[in-house]
């Protein structure tokens, strides 16, 4: 028996792969590697651990075929989906490839899972289904109206889920990540995005001293320095709480879906002074207008994830810029 994890050559899919191998899980991986790599297929490939890795298959979750052929060839106890595209901007100027790879996808992922009878699914949700807030710290309880087409791909599938739940019997865990951060602590793995648009490889990107200035998106909020609160949680972390979802559903747990953040927000200003104690360098800044559609506050209520699947994180900012840092290194060297 095996996991299968779809996306796992991608950023947090490829954490969450050592986190399945260190508990002792097989895992399948399956990407389509438009934004995921090979070379962090044959990496995972080659970790030894009490689990491992017993295939990467190249294949498209719009490929019905792709997804017959996996689960009538691998023995799938239950699937870990991570496959998706994610960037929030794109979304807006191409809707069409996010509903029809993230929502038409996952229904052809859920669809031969109800054919092959596996029935435990645990998804990357994220906390822009809740879109601005109402409140902080967001709870669970939340209303749900993301502000832009990749939020609303998230929440659709999670509407599909209940459904599948209610008509097949199959049980989800739905994982509303806040902000991820960091990079694997022994260096195997860690983030890729082309373009980047993410804060913390941005502001790292600039420590090399090649020209490349770092740019701050809005000093004028209502927070406490102007700049943008969120909620960053380490990329190991949150693979340890896909581990215990998994365990959840398979000690029978019911349909449901938890925040994973860490009660507390850094602004943009404390991250990029996070930055420059951890790599000792003067990072060069240019202080530029908002970047639209980003909310002042974004800062999770994780008390459901502690309580019912008894996650908490464990590592700090500092830990994941150390790690984040140490990976565009290593990146910059290879
Ligand atoms: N940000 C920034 N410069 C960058 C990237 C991000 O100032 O190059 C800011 C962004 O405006 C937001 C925060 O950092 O306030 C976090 O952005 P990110 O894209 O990492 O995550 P998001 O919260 O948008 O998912």
């Amino acid at each position: 028996m095996a996991i299968l994890v779809t996306g796992g050559e991608g950023y947090i899919g490829s954490h969450c792969v050592i986190a399945l191998i260190d508990a002792g899980y097989d895992v399948v991986i399956f990407d389509n590697e438009s934004t995921g790599f090979a070379s962090t297929g044959k990496t995972l490939k080659s970790i030894g651990s009490k689990g491992k890795v017993t295939d990467v298959v190249k294949g498209d979750l719009l490929v019905t075929e792709d997804l017959e052929k996996l689960f009538s060839t691998h023995d799938i106890d239950a699937v870990i989906h991570f496959a998706a595209f994610s960037q929030v901007a794109e979304s807006m100027t191409d809707p069409s490839k996010y509903y029809r790879n993230n929502v038409t996808g996952t229904m052809n992922l859920l669809d031969a899972m109800v054919r092959h009878d596996v029935k435990k699914i645990v998804f990357s949700s994220t906390a822009a289904t809740y879109g601005e807030p109402v409140y902080v710290p967001i709870d669970e309880k939340h209303p749900q109206n993301p502000i832009n087409p990749y939020g609303r791909t998230k929440l659709d599938i999670e509407y599909m889920m209940d459904d599948y739940d209610r008509a097949y019997g199959l049980k989800s865990v739905r994982l509303r990540y806040f902000n991820v951060a960091g990079a694997d602590t022994k260096g195997r793995v860690g983030e890729c995005h082309d373009p980047e648009t993410h804060l913390i490889p941005n502001i790292l990107k600039s420590t090399f001293g090649d020209g490349k200035v770092f740019r701050m998106f809005g000093t004028d909020y209502d927070t406490r320095d102007g700049t943008c609160v969120r909620d960053y949680v380490n990329v190991e972390d949150l693979s340890d709480a896909h581990v215990l979802a998994l365990r959840y559903l398979e000690n029978g747990g019911d349909t449901d879906f938890f925040n994973l953040g860490t009660n507390e927000g850094s602004t943009v200003k404390e991250v990029f002074a996070v930055c420059e104690k951890v790599t000792g360098k003067k990072i060069p800044v240019s202080i530029e207008g908002r970047r639209p559609g980003d909310p002042a506050t974004l800062v999770a209520d994780n008390s459901k994830a502690k309580e019912v699947l008894e996650w908490a994180p464990r590592r700090d900012l500092d830990h994941s810029v150390k790690t984040a840092y140490d990976w565009e290194v290593k990146k910059r060297n290879a």
